[in-house]
């Protein structure tokens, strides 16, 4: 039965299983499970509050990357509840789905721990996706290309429609969890090698280890979907999708100079937008869509953290390097 446009998938009926992977990412989530009150903001309220321990640089990037993601995870955990939910029948795909709605409302309550524990002004960090210019044209960016599938009347029947939803899928997966996430990941764990803001910093290392996890997933959603049925992968389709990522790269560019122009200590504000293009490329391969830029990734760092050894092990399905708890274990 495929995995959309099966009336008779019964989403009751778990086992047996018909896509292992849904399964190994959600056992995958559980694994590393963890919530912010586990992390101290002891230092990080110490550096917030004096007047030498940040530069201006500094407070301006830990700003914005508050503002874009406080609000950048609901709009994400509403497009798994509201959208991709209703038209992802198949059970063990569900079963990934909740958990990951929930690993959304972790993240949510990570920036709720921020701006209560530094004393940030709520309206201003959370009124940030309508005030600054390079957040806002992110987040318009992906509500504008998935705002079809919102409408109660959408079904995914057809290759038209199926079409629609894999772009909502490559919005928020690809682009809003894979691409416009990633500058920000960058930024903080850089001013976290630093001893800058070290509480933060572990707090996104640990969101960005549950959304590699959520990029995992979403890459083998729109790979089945795909091979599933081939006739939606059009030479047309593709292309639109490739200029939707490109598009999507210039304005994460645009976000890392606006939040970080002039760059932290030893890195420039060029390396974390080479790093977007980098990955990018990633991304697209992953779908099954050629690289675009070919750049090497100039911060070789984020990989050893994270993103390269977690990304493969996804892919070959293997869970072997998680560990249960709070625990953040790469090497
Ligand atoms: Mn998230
Ligand atoms: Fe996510």
């Amino acid at each position: 039965m495929p995995i959309i446009n099966s009336s008779k998938t019964d989403p009751n009926k778990i086992l047996p299983i018909q896509y292992p992977w849904a399964r190994e990412h959600y056992k995958a989530g559980v694994a590393n499970n963890w919530v912010p009150e586990e992390i101290s903001m002891q230092r990080d309220v110490e550096q917030w509050k004096s007047p030498t321990a940040l530069s201006e640089t500094e407070r301006r990037l830990i700003l914005w990357n508050l503002g874009f993601f406080s609000t950048a995870e609901s709009l994400t955990a509403n497009n798994i509840v509201l959208a991709v939910y209703h038209h992802i029948t198949n059970p063990e795909a569900r079963q990934y789905l909740l958990r990951q709605a929930f690993e959304e409302a972790i993240h949510t309550d990570t920036f709720i721990y921020c701006c209560d524990t530094l004393g940030l002004d709520p309206d201003e960090i959370y009124n940030m996706y309508n005030t600054i210019p390079s957040i806002h044209a992110k987040d318009s960016f992906v509500v504008d290309l998935t705002r079809v599938v919102f409408d109660p009347h959408f079904s995914t029947e057809g290759t038209a429609n199926a079409q629609k939803f894999v772009r909502d899928l490559v919005g928020f997966y690809v682009i809003m969890e894979g691409i416009f996430f990633y500058a920000g990941f960058a930024m903080m764990l850089a001013l976290k090698r630093q001893n800058k803001m070290v509480g933060i910093g572990e707090q996104f290392e640990f969101i960005m280890r549950d959304e590699s996890l959520h990029l995992a997933f979403g890459c083998d959603l729109i790979n089945t979907i795909r091979a599933e049925d081939p006739g939606i992968w059009t030479a047309d389709f593709q292309a639109e999708l490739v200029a939707l990522i490109r598009r999507a790269v210039e304005l994460e560019k645009a976000y890392a100079y606006d939040a970080c122009p002039q760059g932290l200590l030893g890195i420039n504000a060029d390396q974390f937008s080479q790093y977007v293009e980098y990955i990018a490329d990633r991304r697209l391969d992953r779908i099954g869509l050629p690289k675009q830029y070919g750049t090497r990734n100039p911060l070789p760092w984020m990989s050893q953290a994270t993103d390269l050894a977690k990304e493969k092990n996804f892919f070959e399905t293997r869970v072997t390097e998680y560990q249960v708890g709070a625990a953040l274990s790469w090497d």
